[in-house]
């Protein structure tokens, strides 16, 4: 009798995005001459851009001829793309980073999710409350915790975000291994500054712990004073793995590209204490179980890089950006408290409410799609996250409605 992976029923079914879908629908279906704008769901809306379009083409031409027809590529990503990253994402700041530390995958959140396999079934793991879900469920389904009880798994660290600590955790006051950290952070779109990040670092470094360094938005950090990479805070080399997408920066969300950067430096422990390089474990585990981003998307990521494409891409943001300053700004005329929407696509409002009220009362009185906070986590209650990734036409119609139905209240 073949017995299942019972930590799977542990998980909570997310019903997050198909209850927004559920009310949508149903409030679609009685006004149906409304039009609905949707800020919701985190996904980019605008095209790729020509740089990459044309590098794309030019590679799937390459893939009609058998003279330059390509097959298996090497499973960490082609050096060509590597070497870019290199250069321009680490290098160019001051970060220490070698292509070689470099994994090219097909997305930062199947790497965020297959990280956690590499290390000890017991190791004790700390996560951010509220949070991209990704980290809690893969640990969940890799069996480090207990059952669910009133919001919470057992075994789990949560760092608590609040409105006191503006969404940056206190470190933790219990022993822990592995920590997760986001920055700038979906969902609350707060930033972290060097200093505060030098105390996760030191506290690492302290403790034998690891940092999961999410910076998948990194590329909307505007504000030069801030960290882009975690390897620009020092010592950071021996204590933190850092993932990285083009999903959000570059519009790649549909067509699949991330890297995950595994330090030499970075250490493990065996049981018998002694220290182990991560780089080989995470290096055979996505040699064993990843045959490779296809040629075309990674010449296509490639282009970013380029002269035209890095202008490109700015300017992709650039629009997203001016988005969130504009919701930020006219949530707060209203009276809102919000975090994010500067250097970040994500704007976090303090809705004084229920997240969920929060949520129906825009949809019903400005037909707006937010994502309610109490989705993300325990601490999510009582907020709403906004995000950016509209066109502008439909983020200024959306904040005149808005305004419009609340300061009438
Ligand atoms: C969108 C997102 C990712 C990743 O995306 P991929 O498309 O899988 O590369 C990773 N982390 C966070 C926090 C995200 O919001």
């Amino acid at each position: 009798m073949i017995r299942i992976n019972e930590n799977y029923l542990k998980l909570q079914a997310s019903y997050l995005f198909s209850d927004i879908a559920k009310r949508v629908n149903r409030f679609q279906q009685a006004h149906p001459d409304r039009q609905i704008i949707k800020l919701g769901i985190g996904d980019v809306t605008r095209a790729l851009p020509p740089a990459c379009i044309a590098a794309f083409h030019r590679a799937v031409d390459e893939m009609a001829d058998d003279t330059t027809f390509r097959g298996y590529g090497p499973e960490q990503g082609y050096p060509f793309l590597r070497e870019k990253i290199s250069r321009y994402d680490y290098q160019a700041r001051g970060a220490d980073i070698s292509a070689d530390e470099i994994f090219i995958s097909d997305g930062a959140k199947c790497d965020t999710g297959n990280i956690q396999e590499i290390f000890a079934g017991a190791a004790r793991v700390a996560i951010p409350d509220p949070v991209y879900p990704v980290y809690l469920d893969t640990n969940v389904m890799a069996g480090r915790t207990g059952s669910y009880k009133q919001g919470r798994y057992e075994g789990i660290v949560y760092l608590e975000g609040s409105r006191q600590n503006g969404f940056i955790p206190e470190l933790p006051d219990q022993p822990v291994d592995l920590i997760y950290l986001c920055y700038p952070n979906n969902p609350t779109g707060a930033t972290i500054t060097k200093t505060q990040l030098k105390t996760w670092v030191d506290y690492a470094r302290e403790h034998q712990a690891l940092i999961l360094y999410d910076a998948a938005y990194e590329a909307f950090i505007r504000d030069e004073s801030l960290p882009k990479t975690i390897y620009e805070v020092d010592g950071a080399r021996e204590v933190a793995i850092e993932f990285r997408s083009f999903s959000k920066t570059a519009g790649f969300t549909g067509t699949r590209c991330a890297f995950t950067v595994v330090p030499d430096t970075c250490r493990a422990f065996s049981a018998d204490g002694q220290s182990v390089p991560v780089h080989s474990f995470w290096h055979r585990r996505h040699t064993t179980k990843f045959n490779g981003v296809s040629y075309p998307v990674q010449r296509a990521v490639e282009a970013v890089y380029s002269d035209e494409g890095r202008r490109q891409i700015q300017q992709l943001q650039h629009g997203y950006l001016e988005n969130a300053a504009l919701i930020r700004k006219e949530m707060t005329a209203l009276g809102y408290d919000c975090i994010g929407g500067e250097n970040s696509p994500y704007i976090w409002v303090d809705g004084r409410t229920d997240s969920w009220q929060f949520f129906d009362m825009l949809l019903e009185k400005a037909g707006v799609v937010c994502t309610p906070g109490a989705g993300f986590g325990r601490c999510g209650e009582g907020y709403i996250r906004i995000s950016a990734f509209n066109s502008f036409e439909n983020v200024k119609m959306a904040m005149k409605r808005i305004t419009a139905a609340l300061s009438s209240k």
